[in-house]
């Protein structure tokens, strides 16, 4: 199995006036092509500073960070945002879908910045939100879908330029138990068919089940790393 991130000695500092927080301190960690992986910690451990040093959202105050072939602690702003929109895939647990855009509107607004002809734009969206099961919510703006419809929308947003890797920060915080079982299963079939890599930042032991690998975080530091289920589990029953 080869490697699709890779950390190597990574470091972030934020400067509170004379104060130095070591957010992220010399984390080193390889997530293989199609793992699913937890990030877990207390508050304020550097779980979501690490999410976003990985995305591309942040940048190391030291230490080198690798996506595929492409160290992307070396790219500029502007190429990282291109990487972004290119490469990577978003799951936040308030949704952030844009609230006067429809469903179909919402998961095809990705393709724009990849610069996809707007029928073919629709038709992938048309796509994705079938397969997440909201064919007959494509006219829907947020407001009028349910928590759980909404997330919906965010995963096949996430999923609509076909990235390598998708980010999710607490991406069933909102959610009861039955939904968080129907989003994972729903993430995790999704993920499998393209073989794309999911990080996932969560409180949630019901996400934890879906796991590869447990990283726990303290400190800033790993703290130990867990194996969860193998990639090729049958589903779990929601
Ligand atoms: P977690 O996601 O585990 O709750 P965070 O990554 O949000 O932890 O934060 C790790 C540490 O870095 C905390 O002490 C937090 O206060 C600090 N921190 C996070 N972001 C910033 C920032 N933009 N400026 C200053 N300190 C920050």
């Amino acid at each position: 199995m080869s490697a699709i991130i890779t950390l190597d000695n990574v470091y972030r500092v934020y400067r509170m006036g004379n104060e130095k927080i070591m957010a992220v301190n010399g984390i080193s960690l390889e997530i293989n092509e199609g793992e699913i992986c937890c990030l877990q910690g207390p508050s304020g451990s550097g779980k979501s500073t690490l999410l976003h040093l990985m995305a591309g959202l942040e940048k190391p105050t030291k230490g080198s960070i690798t996506i595929g072939k492409t160290r992307i602690d070396l790219l500029s702003e502007n190429q990282l945002a291109l990487f972004r929109q290119k490469h990577v895939g978003f799951i936040f647990q308030n949704y952030y879908l844009i609230p006067t855009l429809t469903a179909l509107e919402n998961v095809a607004l990705p393709l724009t910045f990849c610069g996809v002809p707007r029928k073919k734009r629709l038709k992938r969206a048309k796509e994705l939100l079938e397969s997440v099961g909201l064919k007959d919510r494509m006219r829907h703006k947020p407001s009028e879908m349910s928590g759980g419809q909404q997330q919906r929308v965010s995963i096949a947003r996430a999923f609509a330029n076909n990235p390598k890797v998708i980010f999710a920060d607490e991406p069933t915080g909102n959610l009861d138990t039955t939904t968080t079982y129907e989003m994972m299963n729903l993430m995790t079939e999704m993920a499998k068919t393209w073989n794309q890599t999911m990080v996932i930042v969560t409180h949630d032991l019901e996400i934890t089940t879906y796991a590869s690998r447990i990283i726990k975080i303290r400190d800033g530091k790993i703290e130990k790393i867990e194996n969860g289920r193998d990639l090729n589990d049958e589903k779990i029953d929601a």
